[in-house]
């Protein structure tokens, strides 16, 4: 049975629910969510702190890695206390300490297909993983499980966006028949701290976006932001393209 808003949660969204587009049935929606973060780095810190923040009912966190020094400023989520910690329980400490209403669970180790039932069960995946051969997996499990993924990634001073709803848009694996990308790093390329935050909150949007159906939401779009310049661009993929994983549904 769906949970409904008590009072003192509507008292405590209430500068959301005012908005026309959330109102109760949003926040309730959230309030009833459970979105999947994979990469609890620069991107996946900052859309735990908005999602959490913002009102969704139940995180996961998946994420192997433990906090190193140099991740601390961009990973804002962690302090120095944090260093050596697993990077998934130190977040979901500070996330539990942000909304004691949020349920936030942890797995602590590599993202692999034998996530197939967590994929199944979440209503919205975040990928903010730093590397294609998550990124492909990642969006395989859930094009396979009908779960609605949103994809994010920063380095240098750019940014980038995409969402895919199975059954309604081109998946991820589409966007990458275009874009053959370097798995450039963080450590190798640099990353200036305020995109990887940016690209990271824009992540959390669009998933509420898709937690309470807007209707507009950028679909069959690569969504760009060069940082230097100060542009945000949109890319339409071409109505032709399909990768393997499409072709074969
Ligand atoms: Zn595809």
């Amino acid at each position: 049975m769906s949970k409904r808003l008590t009072h003192q949660q509507a008292m405590r969204y209430n500068r959301q629910i005012v908005l026309p587009k959330i109102d109760l049935e949003g926040q309730e929606a959230l309030l009833n969510a459970h979105a999947i973060i994979i990469g609890v780095g620069g991107l996946g810190t900052a859309a735990a702190t908005s999602l959490c923040s913002s009102g969704v009912g139940k995180i996961t966190l998946i994420d192997f890695d433990n906090v190193e020094e140099t991740n601390l400023h961009r990973q804002t989520l962690f302090s120095e206390d944090d260093i050596g910690r697993s990077k998934a329980h130190a977040a979901k400490a500070r996330l539990a300490a942000l909304n004691s209403d949020c349920e936030i669970a942890v797995v602590d180790n590599a993202f692999s297909s034998e996530h197939e039932a967590l994929i199944a069960s979440a209503d919205v995946v975040l990928d903010c993983t730093d590397n294609t051969h998550s990124r492909d997996s990642i969006n395989t499990l859930c094009f396979r499980m009908g779960t609605p993924l949103v994809s994010g990634a920063a380095i240098r001073f750019e940014g980038q966006l995409f969402v895919a709803i199975p059954g309604k848009s081109r998946c991820y694996g589409c966007l990458r028949t275009l874009f053959e990308a370097p798995d450039l790093s963080c450590v190798e390329a640099g990353i200036f701290s305020p995109m990887v935050n940016m690209i990271g909150t824009y992540q959390a949007m669009l998933a509420m976006q898709v937690l309470m159906e807007f209707d507009d939401l950028p679909l069959n779009k690569l969504i760009t932001f060069d940082g230097l310049r100060h542009e945000w661009q949109q890319w339409a993929l071409p109505n032709t393209l399909s990768c393997e994983l499409c072709a074969t549904d």
